[in-house]
């Protein structure tokens, strides 16, 4: 889906958060948000995926303005992740993609490709607490995508991984995009940008100060 942001401002008690923030997403690309901690970044994804309303300006979607029922059609990894440690992984991936309103038979047979994929399919009966970091975030990146959305946003993904499950995810995300999905990727990590952004959008203070195509903006500056 195609996703625009007009001016939206977000103000807490004593701070504005988010100071007049148009950001534009092309359908199909990868879009990267950066920029350093405190700059806004949570908020506006907050605001995009509607936990948070803005005080003013408009999310657009695919050019309308966004309307409840998109939730279902976001998949957002936040960077603090909560999985229930004593479910069982499977249970809780079931539990999660349930409740991002899919039935019980559609989620197992796409938790099945999923696992498979990531060849995770003897984790099904452990309990989450036996899993590592990067472990656990493999099933939030799963539980997050099992839905197939059409726009997927992913704060920190790589932060647990190693480097070769980097590389895993990083492809896994080429991958949708390929499949024509529109990802929003909020990250440090300067080496993921490089390889995966189409476009992104630099937030310092609340407020965009660059924005464009990846190769235009390495080559202008
Ligand atoms: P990030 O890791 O993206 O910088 P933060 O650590 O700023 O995120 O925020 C973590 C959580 O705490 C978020 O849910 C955010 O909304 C909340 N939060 C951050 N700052 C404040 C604050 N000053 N008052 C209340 N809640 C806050
Ligand atoms: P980023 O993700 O870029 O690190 P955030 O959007 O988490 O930035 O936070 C932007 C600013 O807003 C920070 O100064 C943070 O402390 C503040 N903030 C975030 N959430 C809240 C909240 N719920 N209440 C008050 N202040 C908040």
């Amino acid at each position: 889906m195609y996703l625009e942001t007009h001016d939206v401002v977000k103000q807490y008690a004593n701070h504005l958060a988010l100071n007049k923030v148009s950001i534009s997403v092309p359908k199909g690309t990868v879009f990267g948000l950066l920029g350093p901690n405190g700059a806004g970044k949570t908020t506006l994804i907050r605001i995009i995926t509607r936990i948070t309303a803005p005080d003013s300006g408009d999310v657009m979607i695919e050019g309308r303005q966004s309307v409840g029922n998109d939730i279902y059609n976001i998949g957002y990894m936040p960077e603090e992740r909560g999985l229930y440690k004593k479910m069982k992984v499977g249970e809780q991936a079931m539990y999660l993609a349930q409740l991002r309103g899919m039935s019980k038979k559609q989620a197992h047979h796409e938790l099945m490709v999923w696992f498979k994929r990531f060849d995770i399919m003897d984790w099904y009966n452990r309990k989450v607490e036996e899993l590592s970091k990067g472990m656990q975030q493999k099933v939030q990146f799963i539980s997050t995508v099992i839905h197939d959305p059409d726009l997927l946003i992913f704060d920190e993904p790589f932060s647990g991984f190693d480097p070769v499950n980097t590389d895993i995810v990083k492809n896994e995300m080429l991958r949708l995009k390929d499949e024509g999905k529109t990802i929003i990727l909020s990250t440090h990590n300067m080496e993921s940008v490089e390889e995966l952004c189409d476009n992104i959008a630099l937030i310092n203070k609340s407020q965009v100060v660059l924005q464009g195509n990846v190769f235009k903006i390495r080559k202008d500056h």
